[in-house]
């Protein structure tokens, strides 16, 4: 059996988890079992992936394993943007090729109805709003993506509001930006509680088993995972655990784990609300791909995401999350001026998946070992849809958004160490600085 050498150990500070309704999780997995799929990893990927194989082969068990509690990991840490829209850091407009673009619109939108219906079933409560959001500038580097986006926009077809900094205030309370891109499509989400709820509601003939990391993998005729307490054989194994792929042996030296972090406030009271003004809840990102992302919730929180460090071994430092800590005070005191007394209630960090030519992975990995890997941080839609599509491939489904995401590219090979640690970490420290006072 191969050990695996990294596992999650996220911090315990994440705003989203301590405020969603608390649950017990599911027991984590004693003694030897068998199952004929076995999902490793129970983000927003692998409870999609869970939930689908599970209605397509209602008369197999389906085993999903989680190394931490669910909620608690990178899906439950993100900002909660569900994006329609093509999100390709990697092109001037965002948009990239038209071709790709619109394939992209049309998983991600997917990807929105199914979150949707699972939350309408279920009635998770995970405060989901049709809010739209705001990319917003304030840089001249900033102001010209914005620009850029406009036409990337125009040319796929999808509709956007620009609004100017006078007008700003009455949407978002602070008037720090110059100018901001309005796009109606995505949908906000608290993120804990949806993966939470999304857990707690996966078809009977789905088993979970929580706090249950799998520690040795042996691949063969039937793959064998070991955990603290025994084994699983799997005729099929799904791996859904983004880039902690590359212990179990896959797309090694092509995934990169990006943390990046986030502070959230306790409620504003009453008149903290009336000074701030604006709309009672929105999300900013920012127009630089280095910038801030902001929201405020439903709970009257404002949460400030900035801060990307490259941590190979999928665990951020005390000392990260200290000066992202700084960073999110000096990001807020930027834009809340007029609150200057509201402090942060959490900081944390999470693990993003990044490839270098931004490109996810969907399909096989080897026989009988398949995955749907690498979000290039817009795991709420990319995630959601893998999953859900790569149960449909397993069940033998071909279609034009399964063959799109078998045939697209794969995320591509790096640099040999130590020139990928020093080629990363120099270009998140100069994009950092070059976004100014965006970050
Ligand atoms: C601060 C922050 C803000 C973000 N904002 C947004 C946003 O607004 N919108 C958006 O779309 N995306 C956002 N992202 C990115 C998004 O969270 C990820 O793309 C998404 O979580 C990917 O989902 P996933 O299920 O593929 O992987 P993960 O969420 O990483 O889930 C993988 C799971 O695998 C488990 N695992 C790993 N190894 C093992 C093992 N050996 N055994 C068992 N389990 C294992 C992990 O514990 C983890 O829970 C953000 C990320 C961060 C950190």
């Amino acid at each position: 059996m191969s050990t695996i050498k990294h596992l999650p150990k996220d911090n315990l500070a994440c705003g989203w988890y301590h405020t969603s309704a608390k649950r017990t999780p599911k027991p984590a997995l004693t003694g030897n079992i068998a199952a004929r799929f076995v999902v490793v990893g129970a983000g927003l990927t692998g409870l999609a992936a869970a939930r689908q194989l599970g209605l397509r082969f209602p008369n197999d068990e389906i085993v999903l394993v989680e190394a931490q509690e669910v909620g608690f990991g990178t899906s439950g840490r993100n900002s909660g943007f569900a994006i329609d829209l093509p999100h390709d850091v990697g092109s001037d407009d965002y948009i990239g090729e038209i071709n790709s673009a619109r394939h992209q619109l049309r998983l991600q939108k997917q990807a929105q109805e199914i979150i949707k219906s699972v939350v309408a079933e279920h009635n998770i409560d995970c405060g989901l709003e049709h809010a739209g959001k705001y990319q917003a500038a304030i840089e001249p580097e900033g102001l010209a993506v914005l620009e850029s986006y406009k036409s990337g926009l125009e040319r796929l077809g999808e509709s956007y509001t620009i609004i100017e900094q006078d007008e700003l205030p009455q949407h978002l309370g602070t008037s720090f930006y110059k100018r901001a891109l309005f796009t109606p499509g995505t949908i906000l989400i608290q993120p804990s509680a949806y993966v939470k709820g999304a857990a707690d509601s996966l078809p009977a003939n789905v088993t979970l088993y929580e706090n249950t990391a799998i520690t040795s993998v042996d691949y063969g005729a039937k793959v064998t995972l070991g955990h603290a307490h025994g084994t699983i054989q799997a005729d099929k194994l799904v791996l859904t655990n983004n880039a902690f792929a590359s212990s179990f042996g896959f797309l090694k030296n092509r995934l990169l784990p990006i943390f990046t972090y986030a502070s959230m406030t306790r409620p504003l009271n009453e008149e903290e609300q009336a000074a701030l003004g604006g709309k009672s809840t929105w999300g900013i990102i920012p127009a630089h791909p280095f910038g801030t992302t902001l929201r405020r919730t439903p709970d009257n929180r404002l949460l400030v995401r900035n801060s990307m460090t490259f941590n190979p071994n999928g665990k951020c430092t005390d000392a990260h999350l200290k000066t992202a800590y700084q960073r999110h005070v000096q990001s807020y005191q930027n834009r809340f001026p007029m609150l200057p007394n509201v402090e942060f209630e959490y900081t944390w960090g999470g693990a993003m998946c990044l490839s270098r030519n931004h490109m996810t992975f969907f399909g096989e990995l080897a026989p009988n070992v398949y995955g749907s890997l690498c979000c290039n941080g817009l795991g709420i839609t990319r995630g959601t849809i893998g999953g859900h599509l790569l149960a449909d491939w397993l069940a033998g489904d071909r279609n034009e958004s399964i063959d799109y995401l078998l045939n697209a590219e794969k995320p591509c090979a790096n640099p040999p160490e130590p020139l990928l640690s020093t080629g990363v970490n120099a270009n998140l420290m100069l994009g950092q600085r070059k976004a100014g006072l965006e970050a």
